[in-house]
């Protein structure tokens, strides 16, 4: 069978369109769109204030390919992991964290990836495909709703750090941002999103002059070159000197200070030789540390840093004059934590 098109991928505009080519009243279209992305609904029929022809024609043209929760999993801090499956079969994760006053959602961009950081699980699998934005838009609307039913909150944050890397599947992401933060959409504060990247130094210029207004986090893991090329092959063709000027354009942008993620790895990246050299990338353009825990991944080549190793590299940073935050692992014990998406909780092929 031949899929038919997504009705959401078309917009406002060219749903009005859309209605006037049918014979319809344009009023109708605002309803549908109303029912799509404020509602949530996923079949045609619930849409319950349009006339049942209507909902015929639209049925006969378009379907609504909404995510399918095939997973869960809680972890004992609280953490829940969603499997979703998409169209056409594939899954991606998706990841609740409850932490004090915050409901973080952090979602994925694509299915798979194609970076092989060489510390995280996700690079196992291969990148298949962008997600769409309305893919992506569905995991935030799942994840709203197990919110709402696990703890009687909406989510307050979402962050693009599940499976994928946003920066190379930048236009269904900034339309997905753009849906999320819509009155029309969730109306949520493009302030309270993040976007982390692996440094794709064109498109940080990019989104910086498209003004999203969102946060943004660099994965940048090593202060030289030559460190972060051995663990980050991205490297070789985003080299630190084009990341961090583009880190520094997007603050002349945008007035706001990227955060460096640095994933603290036992021996590699974690002397306070590191740390000075980190500092001084952090002089070069304003901006926050976050010091991550390392995730095992199951191969046994990296270490987490000790505890004392990386609160002397905290230190270190905070003498010279940069804010520095360690971030401990949330959800480990269901592989929900950083760099464990991997599609281990017993999902694969049709047989979902
Ligand atoms: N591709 C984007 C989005 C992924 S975000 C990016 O690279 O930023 C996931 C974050 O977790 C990244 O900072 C990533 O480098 C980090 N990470 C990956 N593997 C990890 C591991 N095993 N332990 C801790 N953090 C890890």
């Amino acid at each position: 069978m031949i899929n038919k098109q997504d009705i959401r991928s078309l917009g406002e505009e060219a749903l009005i369109a859309l209605f006037a080519q049918i014979g319809e009243p344009s009023f109708r279209a605002k309803q549908v769109h109303e029912w799509l992305w404020q509602k949530g609904v996923r079949q045609f029929e619930q849409m319950t204030n349009l006339p049942k022809t209507t909902r015929k024609k639209l049925e006969a043209r378009f379907e609504i390919r909404s995510l399918v929760i095939v997973a869960q999993q809680v972890s004992l801090d609280g953490t829940a992991k969603l499997g979703f499956r998409v169209f056409d079969n594939e899954t991606v994760e998706g990841v609740l964290i409850p932490k004090g006053e915050r409901m973080t959602a952090c979602i994925s961009s694509q299915v798979g990836c194609s970076l092989n950081c060489k510390f995280c699980a996700t690079a196992l699998l291969p990148r298949k495909r962008n997600l769409d934005f309305f893919e992506i838009y569905d995991q935030v609307v799942l994840l709203n709703q197990l919110a709402l039913e696990m703890y009687g909150v909406p989510l307050s944050n979402i962050v693009f750090m599940g499976m994928g890397e946003p920066m190379l599947n930048y236009i269904n992401v900034k339309r997905s941002i753009e849906m999320i933060s819509s009155p029309l959409g969730l109306g949520m504060s493009p302030k309270r999103i993040t976007v982390s990247t692996v440094g794709i130094w064109k498109m940080i210029r990019r989104m910086a002059d498209d003004a999203l207004r969102v946060n943004l986090a660099i994965s940048l893991h090593a202060p030289t070159n030559e460190k972060r090329g051995a663990i980050m092959p991205i490297n070789e063709t985003n080299g630190l000197d084009e990341v961090i000027d583009a880190l520094a354009y997007w603050y002349e942008k945008t007035g706001t200070r990227p955060t460096h993620e640095y994933v603290m790895l036992q021996g590699v990246n974690d002397n306070l030789d590191d740390a000075k050299l980190l500092a001084d990338i952090c002089k070069r353009v304003p901006s926050k540390v976050n010091l991550i825990e390392y995730n095992p991944t199951g191969d046994g080549l990296f270490e987490r840093s000790s505890g004392n190793r990386t609160m002397a590299f905290k230190r270190e940073l905070e003498r010279l004059g940069v804010i520095a935050n360690v971030r401990k692992s949330r959800g480990r014990d269901i592989d929900a934590a950083c760099g464990q998406l991997a599609n281990k909780s017993g999902l694969s092929g049709q047989d979902r």
